[in-house]
This record gives structure tokens, sequence and C-alpha cells, in this order.
């Protein structure tokens, strides 16, 4: 008989906490018990990937439509209905929220909808008043976007209230360049509100490889985002129904919104991690080792709060070893090599290795790339280009990167992150027939570097 009231005590009921107390009640037969203090599904269910995904999909018809015009169809386009979307949406997450619900329901979790705080290594404290007691506690509260330090900023909307919009507006400054700003961009030009983005550095897309984030860069500037590099917003205040922006653009312009995709932050305030002896990192992360153990022994955390690497698939694959670890008594350390990943503008990044700039840092490199305008736009007359790009050892020939600009890039980088986690060579890429006529066969068939270094 076990001396604590459970085996497990998640905190956090998002894509890595489900997936834990799930896998750790129905496979290993443990006694679970999981907090949540607001929406089950968490930042990807709730308020991110799923429904900026199908953001994606209801922005981008007002591309098809004219493209389809152009094979041939007699179709009006006529304004996008948000009340009628969000609607539906809305609803969906309801559903997918059910689901999740009653996933922890059958594998035997005890849910409690309360918000819970550690008291010490084995004690969590509810928001109800009541005390649990694990003999491991796993903490997986992911985490949150921020507003940056600015007077009147809270006049500004992050990433969670863009789901929750009454109408939509008729103009948006976006505030931020990473994935969240580019995305919303894309998907809010598409439903046909006059967007710009206003970004501190030279280019959107910090990271990613130079020649990628160009195209996308160029590809949004040319269906109207309006782009503006090295702009920082000075001062803001509420004037006439909108928001007046003065940056360092040298000028003042009105917006009806502002939007601050400016980064997310781990949520571990007032949780008592530090008092019991959990180290917080930079921006406030847990500080963990390798399998997701924090420096107390009893406590464990996974996902964004870790700040590690923030993609879903990689919290799920976070929860799994940590159970795998505990309570399948096999040691499973966290891979975080070679995630593929894909930004859902429009067109779509998708990415899996390292960047040119980066191997270029490491060893010697051969570049084989192409850039084109892929079959079905251009016949719709539209000026969108494509690009396939693969980033390979001179040494041993090992494909170290691919990055893919084109519609469903994020379909073709998932199949491509196979080949390349399993280490495959320029020449297997090569030897693999073509599938014809695709934009990702172009993958197998480049066969002479544009660069060598
Ligand atoms: P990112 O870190 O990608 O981007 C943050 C952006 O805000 C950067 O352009 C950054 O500029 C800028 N910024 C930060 N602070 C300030 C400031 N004070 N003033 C002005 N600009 C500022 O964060 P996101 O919030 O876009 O996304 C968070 C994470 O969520 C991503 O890293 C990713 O892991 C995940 N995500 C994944 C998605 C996907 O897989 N498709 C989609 C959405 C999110 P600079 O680059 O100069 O620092």
């Amino acid at each position: 008989m076990s001396d604590f009231d459970y085996d497990l005590f998640v905190i956090g009921g998002g894509s890595g906490g489900v997936r834990a107390a799930r896998v750790a009640a129905s496979e290993y037969g443990v006694k679970v018990g999981l907090a949540e203090e607001d929406r089950y599904g968490g930042t990807c269910v709730i308020r991110g990937c799923v429904p900026k995904k199908l953001m994606v999909f209801a922005s981008s018809y007002r591309d098809l439509f004219a493209d389809a015009r152009n094979y041939g169809w007699e179709i009006n386009d006529g304004p996008f209905d948000w009340h009628l979307f969000s609607g539906k949406m809305r609803n969906e997450l309801d559903r997918l929220e059910g689901i999740y619900r009653k996933l922890l329901d059958n594998s035997g979790v005890e849910k409690f909808d309360a918000r819970a705080t550690i008291k010490d290594a084995h004690t969590v404290t509810l928001s109800t008043g009541e005390e649990k007691t694990a003999k491991h506690i796993l903490i997986a509260t992911g985490g949150r976007p921020v507003r940056p330090e600015l007077e009147n900023g809270e006049l500004g909307l992050v990433s969670d209230d863009i789901f929750h919009m009454d109408a939509l507006p008729r103009s948006m400054l976006i505030v931020g360049g990473g994935y969240i700003a580019c995305e919303f961009a894309c998907i809010l030009h598409g439903m046909g509100v006059d967007v710009s983005m206003y970004y501190r550095g030279g280019q959107i897309l910090n990271g990613f490889d130079d020649e990628a984030r160009g195209l996308v860069a160029e590809q949004m500037r040319m269906r109207g985002v309006g782009m503006h590099s090295g702009a920082s917003i000075l001062e803001m205040d509420q004037r006439d129904g909108g928001i007046c922006v003065k940056s360092t653009l040298g000028n003042e312009k009105m917006f009806d919104k502002v939007f601050f995709a400016t980064g997310r932050r781990p949520n571990t305030d007032n949780m008592g991690l530090e008092e019991v002896g959990v180290k917080l990192g930079r921006n406030g992360a847990i500080e963990v080792n390798e399998y997701s153990q924090t420096g107390v022994p009893s406590i464990y955390a996974i996902g964004d709060v870790t700040d590690r690497v923030n993609l879903t698939p990689v919290a799920i694959r976070e929860g799994m070893a940590f159970v795998e670890t505990v309570f399948g008594a096999k040691p499973t350390p966290v891979d975080h090599d070679l995630i593929p990943s894909a930004v859902f503008t429009q067109p779509e990044m998708g990415t899996v290795g390292m960047t040119e700039e980066a191997a270029r840092e490491q060893e010697e490199i051969e570049i084989y790339a192409t850039s084109f305008k892929p079959m079905q736009t251009a016949f719709a007359e539209r000026e969108d280009r494509v690009m396939m790009k693969l980033v390979v050892s001179k040494k041993n020939r090992t494909v170290l990167g691919c990055h893919i600009v084109a519609p469903q890039a994020g379909e073709m980088i998932q199949l491509a992150g196979i080949a390349i986690k399993m280490g495959a060579t320029k020449e297997q890429f090569d030897q693999t027939c073509a599938v014809h006529p695709t934009m990702a066969e172009e993958l197998v068939t480049m066969r002479t570097p544009v660069r060598t270094s």
C-alpha cells in the first residue's frame, strides 16, 4: 500500500499532461490525479494549434475563389462571415475538450477542475482547499503570451484574445515577427483585415533558414501584408474608437486593433516552486534534466513550462518519456534532435535540421536548392513561388537540413523528416524515384549544388 493519495499527480490538462496521465493510468495501472484550472486541451486545443489551423483553412478560401475562376468556375465571392465561422470554431473546441475529458475518465484518471500549487515535494494544494499527496508530481502548466512593457500595452490583444473577437477589425497592427505574428498576419489578411506588421529585427522568423524566411516575407508582402522591419512602438493610446501608434518609423498611424505576438512565458508564477527547491531559469522556465526531472527528485516538468522546444508533439513525447522512465523502469531521455516543424503562413514553411547558416558554421556543405512557380497556381495566374532546399554535408553526404516554402509544406516536411532522422544521404534522396507531377519531386531531382563552401 502506498502512503500517498496518488502515484502521480499531474498539474495541467494540456497535450503533454493529459498524455502522461492517461498512459501512466491505462498502461501502467498507477493511480493518477490531474488538476486543470482552465479548459482541458490546453494551449494547443483551446487557444493555439487547433483553432489557428481552422482559421488558416478559413482564410485560404479567398485565394481559392480567385483560382477557381481561372480554372473555369463561375464563382462570386462575398465577404467573410466571422460570426458564423467563429461560432462553429467554438463548437468544435467544445467537442474536442469533451473528448479530452472523456479520455481521462476512461483511463481512470481522477480530474480536479481547480488550480494546484506545490506545498512540498509530495503535496499539492488545490484552490478548493483540498490537499493531495503523490509519490510523483508532474508539472505541465504550459505558457502564456506576454505583452512588451509599454505604457497602455493593455490596449493590445494577445493570441488568446484573437479567438474571442466579437467581430473582425478593419485594420490590425501585429507586433513581432515570430511564428504567431506571421501566421496570424496571413490568416487575418486572408479574412479581409488590413494587416500591418512591425518587427524589431531586419527580417521575420528569426532562427529559420535565411533564404526560406526571405521567400515567406516576400510572398507575404506580395499578397498585401504591410511588412515593416526595424519597427517598434514608442507610444500608443486609445483615440477615436481605434488605437493611435507612434513608432520608430517616424510616424503616427491609427489601427482598429493592435496584437502583440511578442513571445510567451512559462506558467510558473505563484506555484510555490522555488519555495520547495525547484529551480527556475531564464524567463521563469522550470530547469530539468534529460529525463524532465527537476532538482527535487519527486517533481518532474514537461512541455512549454520547461521552455525547451515549445511544440505540442514535443510536449507529448516528453510526457511519454517521463512515464517510461518513472513507471516503465526504462530511463528514457527525451530526443530533441531533428524535430520537423511547420510555420502555417501562406505559403507554409516546413523545416527540419540545420539552416544553411548554422551548418556552414559547423562544416563544409553543399546547397541544393530550387525555386519555381508551381503548376497549380501558375495556371491560375498567381505569382506564387515555392522553394525546396537541402543542406548537405560535404564530408559524409548526410542531408543536414531541409527547408520547404510551399503550399502544404507542413505535410511534405513530415515525410522528409523521416529520411533525415534516419540519417539519409543526398545520394539516397537521389535514388528515390520522383512522384510526378508534384512539387515535392524536386527534393529528389536536384542534381547540381547551387553553392558549396
Ligand atoms: P517567437 O519567439 O517565435 O517570436 C516572438 C517575436 O516577438 C519575435 O519576432 C521577437 O523578436 C519579438 N519580440 C519579443 N519581444 C519583443 C518586444 N519587447 N518588442 C518587440 N518585439 C518583440 O514567439 P511566438 O510568440 O510567435 O511563438 C512562441 C512559440 O510558440 C514559438 O517559438 C513556437 O515554439 C510555438 N509556436 C509554434 C507554432 C507552429 O509550430 N506552427 C505556431 C505558433 C507558436 P526577435 O526575433 O527580434 O527576438
